[in-house]
This record gives structure tokens, C-alpha cells and sequence, in this order.
């Protein structure tokens, strides 16, 4: 089932969640250890995320360093597969310009469409860390909204070979990222919510957005995009803050405030299980009030480890 129509045939806020690939080596069992707890609140999606290579350098003879491209964590979308038969849900696999070429994109999007996967997140990947801007490949795509383009393009039975009569139309549902909190490179929320409103335009059917802790960005968010002419359903995700090292991590990476409350009780924390105890209570409040004020799912971010999100879902849905 595609997660738009998930959406708009329940009338309550769904659950959902976003896993990583494990790390190249570890099995899959991992995974479902991660999964498992998180079954009983009946997830009706669950993301999987998507890695990009990234270049290390390796000492050899004579000193010399030879560059090698590894990808740390694989098998999107075996995995999504994998999570299809083992719980009967739907996957959805996060698929990213950044090392891609079209004809790649393409080929993979083929894979997903043999494999009975409906959903799509179309992202365009951040820059690899030993680079400053994001770089696509040669013939790949610059902007998520290029990707949405070309997936929709597919579902138009219009594949890149312009020669190609009578393709088979791919049915995917595309969603794509949105950021209550301004992405980092863009100008202003402004300008940001144009190019949001552009993946929409060209065909995405909804939002997920970036992790925040304060409600207030999220509703000012979606009211900044209903005034942009932003119908699509917008969902919010949350990440629950659960060790001493994601106090300093998250705002870093993520490019997010915490609010002072927050950051009052976390600076009180001596322990991880404080803060643990600390970000459960937060999640808890932040997805009754975002259910209470009709959010259509509350998507969690997993980060691999369940144990928080567990809790807060115990206690919520
Ligand atoms: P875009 O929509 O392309 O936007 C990127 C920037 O370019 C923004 O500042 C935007 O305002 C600007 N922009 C867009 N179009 C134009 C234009 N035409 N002209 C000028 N500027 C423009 N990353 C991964 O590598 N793997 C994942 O699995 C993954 N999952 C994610 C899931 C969610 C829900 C979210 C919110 C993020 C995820 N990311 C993932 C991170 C994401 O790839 C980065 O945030 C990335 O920097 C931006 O991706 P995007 O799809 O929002 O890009």
C-alpha cells in the first residue's frame, strides 16, 4: 500500500518509523532485534535509510595513500524486501541523487518496481565528508526535485531511453524531505519552502520532516506551508535524545535547536540514563500533542537503537 493512501484512509495518527542498513559485516538479525520491539504498535510503514560511498584513504607501500571508495552501510534495498515478507509492511526505501547517475537511478528504481515496493523517499543526500558542498555524479541529479522528476516521469511509463514504446508505468508514491527548521544551506525558510513546494508540484505526494524538539517550529512549519499553497500531508519526526554524546551530536549534525526547556533538564543530566530518561518524557509530550493536533503520522527516527522509542510508543499509541 503506498503511504499517501495509508494516510488518507485512517482516521487516527499513524506510527512509523525509520531504520538504518546495519554496518557492512553485521547480520541482518541486528536489524530485526531492532524492529521486533517496535511491532506491537502496528508501524504502517518503515523507512529505510539510504548511505552513501565515502572515500578513505589507505596507506600502502612506500607511503603511499591509495583512495578508496567504501559504502559503510549497504543492502537498502534487500532490506526493504526483507521487511516486506518477514512482517507484511510496507518498506520505504530512501533513495538519494549523490552517486547516482540517472541511468543508475533508474536501473534501481526498475529493482524496486520488481520487487513489489510502492514507496519511495527521493532525497538528494548530503555532501561526502571529505567535501564542503554536495556534489552530484556526471550525469546524476543535483536537486531531490530532479529525482522526484524522473520517478515520476517513470510512473508516466517515460524512461530515459526516449526511443523506448509502450514501457510499463512504475506506480511509485514519492515523498520528500521538509525542514521545520530551515535546511542549512538554503538563504532563508522562504526561499526553502519554494524549492519544497517545487518536489511537491512536480508530483511528490508528501512530507517528512526533519527531526525538531520544539512543537511550535513544526506548526509554524506546516502553516508557512499551507500559505505557500504546501497541500500535501506533512509529517513530523521525531528523534528521542537518549545518550550525554546527542546533546552536542544532534544540533551538529542536524543543523536543529533544542529549546531551553530542554536543554535546562539536559544539562541536569549526570548520566545516559538520565538523559534517557530526560528525552523519553520530551517524546512523549511532543507526539501527544502533535497526535492531538492531527499530525497523519508521527515518524520516528531510530537511529538503530528502539529502546526509547519504545517507551514513548508505549505510553502514546
Ligand atoms: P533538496 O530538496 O535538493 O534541497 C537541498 C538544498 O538545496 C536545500 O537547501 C534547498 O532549499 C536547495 N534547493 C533545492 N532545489 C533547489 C534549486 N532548484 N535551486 C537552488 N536551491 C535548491 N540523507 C542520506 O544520505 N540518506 C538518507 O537516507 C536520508 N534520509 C533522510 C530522511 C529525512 C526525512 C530527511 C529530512 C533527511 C534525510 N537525509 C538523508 C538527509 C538529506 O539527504 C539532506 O538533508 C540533504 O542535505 C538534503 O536533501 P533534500 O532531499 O532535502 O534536498
Amino acid at each position: 500500500m503506498k503511504v499517501i493512501d495509508a494516510i488518507k484512509e485512517s482516521d487516527k495518527t499513524l506510527f512509523s518509523f525509520e531504520i538504518l542498513p546495519p554496518l557492512k559485516g553485521k547480520g541482518i538479525d541486528t536489524l530485526y532485534a531492532g524492529i521486533d520491539p517496535l511491532m506491537e504498535f502496528k508501524p504502517r510503514f518503515i523507512n529505510v535509510t539510504y548511505h552513501r560511498e565515502e572515500f578513505i584513504y589507505k596507506k600502502r607501500e612506500k607511503g603511499y595513500l591509495e583512495k578508496v571508495s567504501i559504502r559503510k552501510r549497504p543492502g537498502t534495498v534487500g532490506i526493504c524486501a526483507a521487511i516486506m515478507n518477514r512482517y507484511d509492511i510496507e518498506a520505504v526505501p530512501h533513495l538519494i541523487c549523490g552517486g547516482f547517475s540517472r541511468e543508475e537511478t533508474e536501473n534501481a528504481l526498475i529493482d524496486l518496481n520488481f520487487l513489489g515496493i510502492d514507496n519511495v523517499l527521493a532525497l538528494r543526500g548530503d555532501a561526502r565528508k571529505a567535501e564542503t558542498n554536495f556534489v552530484p555524479d556526471d550525469s546524476g541529479h543535483t536537486y531531490a526535485s530532479e529525482l522526484v522528476e524522473q520517478i515520476i516521469h517513470m510512473n508516466q511509463g517515460q524512461f530515459l531511453e526516449q526511443e523506448m514504446k509502450d514501457a510499463t508505468p512504475t506506480n511509485f508514491c514519492v515523498g520528500v524531505a521538509g525542514y521545520p527548521e530551515k535546511h542549512f544551506e538554503a538563504m532563508n525558510l522562504k526561499s526553502d519552502l519554494k524549492n519544497l513546494k517545487r518536489k511537491i508540484d512536480l508530483g511528490a505526494e508528501y512530507i517528512v520532516t526533519q527531526m525538531f524538539f520544539d512543537n511550535n517550529k513544526f506548526f509554524e512549519f506546516v502553516d508557512r506551508c499551507r500559505d505557500m499553497g504546501i497541500e500535501a500531508p506533512i509529517i513530523p519526526g521525531l528523534k528521542p535524545i537518549t545518550t550525554l554524546k546527542h546533546i552536542d551530536f544532534l544540533p551538529k549534525t542536524f543543523h536543529i535547536n533544542l529549546p531551553e526547556d530542554l536543554s535546562d533538564a539536559l544539562e541536569k543530566c549526570k548520566s545516559n540514563e538520565d538523559v534517557l530518561q530526560v528525552g523519553v518524557e520530551w517524546g512523549i509530550q511532543q507526539t501527544k500533542e502533535l497526535i492531538a493536533k492531527g499530525a497523519p503520522s508521527v515518524h520516528f527516527y531510530t537511529m538503530g537503537k528502539s529502546n526509547a522509542v519504545k517507551q514513548i510508543a508505549s505510553a502514546v499509541f
